[in-house]
C-alpha cells in the first residue's frame, strides 16, 4: 500500500511562500507528476514529502496514519534524486546493498538475503552485469539505473523522483522514460516524479499535478489537462507548440454564443450569455489553414480567423505555420506539402469543442452546459481563504 494524503500544505523560505495551501491525494499505485516551470516549488512539495523538510504548516498522511513529523528514515519512502547521489567510493551492489545493512526496521537483513535481493533488482533494471563497478566508471543511464534499483532494494510503500532524467541525453532521456513507466506498470507501486518536462508528464502520469507560483494549478489525468486546461496557465504549459492565446469577448449574436477579436469570428451553439471579456485558447495542431477565398464551406459554429503567413518553420514532420491575425501571431501545425509564401491571406478555422474559453479576471476556465460534464476535470481548489480570492471554473448558460 501507499496512499498519501497531503493537507493544506505550505512552506515559505523567509518571505518566499515556496509551497502554498497544497491539498492532494496521490492513490495507491498512482504515478502522480507534480508538473510546473523551474521556481514553481515542485522540490520543495516533494521534500516535505520525503520528510526532508518540516511543512510551515499542514499535514501528510501515508496510509492513514499521520507521518507529518515522523522522520525521514521511518518514512518508508524512497527518495531518487536528480544528482542520484550513489557513493562513488561503493562498488554497485554495495550501493545497492547499503539501504538493506542499515535497516531499522525489523533488525538488519542476513548477508545472503541482502545478496538475494541486489541480485533480484539488479536484474530489474538490468544491471547485473555492473554490480563490481564504481560509480565513476558507469555511463549517466547506468547511474539512473543504479539510482533507481538502490530505491527498489527497500521495497518502499512510494518512489519520490526529483527529475531523474534530467542529466541524460535526448535520446536516453526517452529510453528510460519508457523504461520507467513499465517499472511503474510492472511493481503497480505509488510514484511521486517532479519534472518540469510536460512531455514527460504526459507520457508516463496516470495523475498529474500541474503546479504554479507555489499554488496547484490543477489536478488531473494527461487527457483531462490537455483536453480541458483549466486555466490560461494550464493550457499554455501543456502542448508543445503552445496553445494560442488571445484577447476576445465573448456576447450573444442572432441567439448564438459568439467570441470577437479583431480578424476573428467564432460561433459556439445556440444560447444567451452576458457580455464578458474573456481569453481565447486554440492549440496550434487544432487549426486548419486555407488560402484566402478558397471553396473550403464554412461550418455553422467553430472559429474562422483572417490574417497573413508572416513565416513557415519546417519541423520535419510536420510544418508550424506563423501568420498574422488582427495584429497578434497565431501559429498552426499542418502538412510539409503545401508551401506556405510570406504574405499569403489566409484562413485558420477550428472546430467549436476545440475553443477553450478562459475569464479573462481570473484566467480561470469557463464551462459550458452543453459540454458533458465531467467532474474530474474541474480544477481542484485548495480549500484555504485565499482560494476565494479566484473564481471557480464558471458556468456558462446553454
Ligand atoms: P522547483 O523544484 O519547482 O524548481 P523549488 O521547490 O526548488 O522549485 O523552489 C521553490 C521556491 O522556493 C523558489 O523560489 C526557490 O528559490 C525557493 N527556495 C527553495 N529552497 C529554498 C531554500 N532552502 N531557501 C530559500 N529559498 C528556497
Ligand atoms: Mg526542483
Amino acid at each position: 500500500m501507499g496512499r498519501l494524503v497531503l493537507n493544506q500544505l505550505s512552506r515559505s523560505f523567509k518571505d518566499v511562500k515556496a509551497v502554498d495551501n497544497i491539498s492532494l491525494v496521490v492513490d495507491d499505485g498512482d504515478f502522480l507528476v507534480l508538473l510546473g516551470p523551474s521556481g514553481c516549488g515542485k522540490t520543495t512539495l516533494l521534500r516535505m514529502i520525503a520528510g526532508l523538510l518540516d511543512p510551515t504548516s499542514g499535514t501528510l498522511e501515508l496510509d492513514g496514519r499521520d507521518i507529518t513529523d515522523q522522520p525521514s528514515r521511518r518514512r518508508d519512502l524512497a527518495m531518487v534524486f536528480q544528482s542520484y547521489a550513489l557513493y562513488p567510493h561503493l562498488s554497485v551492489a554495495k550501493n545497492l546493498a547499503f539501504p538493506l545493512s542499515v535497516r531499522n526496521s525489523g533488525g538488519k537483513a542476513s548477508k545472503a538475503e541482502i545478496s538475494r535481493r541486489v541480485a533480484e533488482v539488479a536484474d530489474m533494471v538490468d544491471i547485473g552485469h555492473l554490480l563490481e563497478r564504481k560509480p565513476k566508471e558507469l555511463s549517466g543511464g547506468q547511474r539512473q539505473r543504479v539510482a533507481v534499483a538502490r530505491a527498489l532494494v527497500r521495497e518502499p510503500k512510494a518512489f519520490l523522483m526529483d527529475e531523474p532524467l534530467s542529466n541524460l541525453d535526448a535520446k536516453l532521456r526517452t529510453a528510460t522514460r519508457q523504461e520507467l513507466a513499465a517499472l511503474h506498470r510492472r511493481l503497480g507501486a505509488t510514484f511521486v516524479y517532479v519534472t518540469h518536462d510536460q512531455v514527460e508528464a504526459m507520457t508516463m502520469a496516470t495523475k498529474i499535478a500541474l503546479l504554479n507560483g507555489g499554488r496547484l494549478e490543477q489536478v488531473g489525468t494527461p487527457d483531462e489537462l490537455y483536453d480541458k486546461p483549466a486555466s490560461v496557465f494550464a493550457a499554455g504549459f501543456m502542448g508543445s507548440p503552445a496553445t494560442n492565446l488571445l484577447d476576445a469577448q465573448l456576447s450573444t449574436a442572432n441567439g448564438k454564443i459568439t467570441v470577437m477579436a479583431p480578424d476573428v469570428e467564432a460561433v459556439l451553439w445556440e444560447g444567451e450569455t452576458p457580455e464578458r471579456e474573456i481569453v481565447l485558447g486554440i492549440r496550434p495542431e487544432h487549426l486548419t489553414l486555407n488560402a484566402a477565398g478558397s471553396a473550403a464551406a464554412a461550418p455553422s459554429t467553430g472559429a474562422a480567423l483572417r490574417g497573413t503567413v508572416e513565416l513557415a518553420e519546417n519541423l520535419g514532420r510536420e510544418q508550424l505555420v506563423h501568420c498574422r491575425v488582427g495584429g497578434r501571431r497565431i501559429a498552426v501545425t499542418c502538412p510539409r506539402e503545401h508551401r506556405w509564401e510570406e504574405g499569403v491571406a489566409v484562413v485558420l478555422s477550428a472546430r467549436a469543442e476545440h475553443l477553450h474559453l478562459f475569464d479573462r479576471a481570473s484566467g480561470r476556465r469557463l464551462e459550458w452546459q452543453s459540454e458533458p460534464s465531467n467532474p474530474s476535470a474541474v480544477p481542484t481548489h485548495d480549500d484555504g481563504a485565499a482560494a476565494s480570492a479566484r473564481q471557480p471554473t464558471q458556468a456558462l448558460p446553454a
